[in-house]
């Protein structure tokens, strides 16, 4: 963990309004963090979060990015109008889009490339559910989410964060333990060092997300290849995703 800048990053989902943003606002600015912080709202809020965050070290990232550029693409929004809006980052592949929204691991890869294109931070989720975890195939499924998300994919010293996000540990309560987060997280970074090489693939930051807690966040963070968080409900609650943030 000594070489990699830990990031925590908030996926508010369809939830949140200006309230939300008010009180996360006040919680969050003018304070210093050791880990990158980023919260991701709903598009819709992106800008008046920018504008009341723009001296602090939050940065905003975007839910979803289309894999469309331009064109006739009703209710989708282009990396580059995300880029041009202030966004940094975006998630690519969340559970949610992919098992709603009919995302796949050739969509997210189209999807990265596009990020990349246009300066944004792709942090692409992975995760296997319940069924492939209790079957004990989990870096089988791990394994083909990252090599067919990743096929093609050239970073040429471009950032890209991987997060791990168990089906089963979403939004349910049930965090995976730091034990297991570890051992899929150094299976990921095995697999990176075979695309990338050693020295990207050791400068990859590698989320867990799945029920991560205030409590249960500097366990998961003490684990050698858990180079950040990615935290849904509990980033709902300002105070409790700050403490999320001081741990890190
Ligand atoms: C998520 O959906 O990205 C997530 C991690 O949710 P939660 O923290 O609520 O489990």
């Amino acid at each position: 963990n000594t070489k990699r800048k830990p990031i925590v990053i908030a996926n508010w989902k369809l939830n949140g309004g200006l309230e939300l943003i008010c009180t996360s606002v006040a919680s969050f600015i003018g304070k210093h963090f050791e880990a990158d912080i980023a919260i991701c709202p709903p598009y819709i809020y992106m800008r008046d979060m920018l504008t009341f965050l723009q001296h602090s070290e939050i940065s905003i990232g975007s839910q979803n990015v289309s894999k469309f550029k331009s064109g006739a693409y009703t209710g989708e929004t282009s990396a580059q109008m995300l880029k041009e809006a202030g966004c940094k980052l975006c998630l690519i592949g969340h559970s949610e889009r992919r098992s709603m929204f009919k995302e796949n691991n050739l969509s997210c890869q189209i999807k990265i490339g596009n990020a990349l294109n246009h300066g944004l931070m792709p942090i692409l989720c992975v995760g296997e559910n319940k069924e492939e975890h209790d079957a004990k195939i989990t870096k089988d499924v791990i394994f083909r989410q990252v090599t067919e998300c990743l096929e093609g994919v050239e970073l040429d010293g471009r950032k890209i964060c991987i997060a791990y996000e168990p089906i089963w540990a979403i939004g349910t309560g049930a965090s995976a333990t730091p034990e297991i987060a570890q051992d899929v997280h150094s299976f990921i970074r095995q697999e990176l060092i075979k695309l990338y090489g050693e020295e990207t693939a050791n400068s990859i930051r590698l989320l867990y997300g799945g029920s991560v807690t205030k409590d249960n966040a500097k366990d998961l963070l003490a684990k050698e290849d858990v180079d950040g968080l990615l935290v849904g409900g509990a980033s709902l609650d300002p105070g409790h995703f700050l403490a999320i943030c001081q741990h890190a």
